[in-house]
């Protein structure tokens, strides 16, 4: 068995709560020529932008839309809004500030969840979340994707492990709720890297953990190398990545709670693997047959 976030959710707020994207319009310091250009080479905003997160609708209203969608959906009344597209701690800490409260005057929501690089916060960014830590429900979910330099060069991040490591421990120390977000099976790791790094994840302050298996997506720099370069890729199937997830929640810190093993990416824009749609649930189910073996 393993701690799983809807569970503890659950648990924390006695009701079902239901994260909502948003998509403050913010751009990204790798992609904008600050930190890099072009971005990350696997990244395509596309897979994770909710239909309603145009940059052109605001804040309130795509909350609104989003509530509007979900609340058909499933029986939930609370709801957490989630920064989640480009990164979101990237402007002057007024606008942070504005954008935030803007989310968070809506009664139906209960905290926020913020998304973004390492290399993107500092002491007053860190010091409003810990403001609004204290009345709302709030998360930090800090985009590491991986534990190795060279896989992080090889894929553009334009961060270090180094600096992601130092960013956990300076949002620990302003007592904020972390979540780490690593991507498995990126070119040049193999099993036995990538499962050290559930020992990595484990020494550090991190109370959740995102995993996801690489996906290569339609447009991106990626596709271009995994058509010319095939070889340096090594994508598992479901099966192969279920097995591997066992190990890795097998290794990991005994209180680490999971929020996701997949990504689930529109599959129109999936290049590989292909995993025939597999949800979210599906794909629990196998992981819950074999951690009871
Ligand atoms: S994955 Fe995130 S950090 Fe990388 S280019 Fe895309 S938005 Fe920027």
């Amino acid at each position: 068995m393993y701690h799983d976030y809807t569970s503890y959710i659950k648990e924390k707020f006695g009701t079902r709560v239901q994260k909502i994207a948003l998509n403050p319009g913010f751009n990204c310091p790798n992609r904008d020529g600050k930190i890099g250009l072009g971005g990350c080479t696997y990244c395509n905003n596309q897979t994770f932008s909710p239909f309603y997160g145009k940059t052109s609708t605001p804040i309130a209203e795509q909350l609104e839309q989003g509530i509007a969608f979900f609340s058909k959906k499933y029986k939930c009344q609370k709801f957490i809004a989630y920064f989640q597209s480009y990164t979101n701690t990237y402007a002057d800490i007024e606008t942070l500030e504005k954008i935030y409260y803007q989310a968070l005057n809506n009664d139906n929501v209960i905290g926020l969840t913020v998304a973004t690089r390492p290399d993107c916060i500092d002491e007053n960014i860190l010091k409003l979340l810990q403001k609004i830590s204290k009345k709302y429900y709030t998360v930090l979910e800090l985009g590491v994707e991986s534990c190795y330099d060279k896989t992080l060069k090889m894929i553009n991040r334009g961060h270090t492990f180094c600096q992601a490591e130092n960013a956990i421990k300076q949002a620990a120390s302003f007592g904020l709720e972390l979540c780490a977000h690593l991507i498995m099976y990126l070119p040049g790791e193999t099993e036995e890297m990538m499962l050290k790094t559930a020992d990595i994840m484990s020494a550090l302050p991190i109370k959740i953990l995102k995993l996801h298996q690489l996906q290569i997506i339609k447009g991106t720099k990626m596709e271009q190398q995994f058509k010319e370069n095939p070889e340096l890729f090594s994508l598992p199937s479901a099966e192969e990545y279920a097995d591997f997830v066992a190990k890795y929640v097998s290794k990991t810190r005994p209180d680490m709670i999971f929020e996701r093993f997949i990504s689930e990416s529109p599959m129109q824009l999936i290049v590989a693997p292909k995993w025939n749609g597999i949800k979210n649930k599906e794909f629990l189910e196998k992981i819950k047959k074999r951690l009871d073996k």
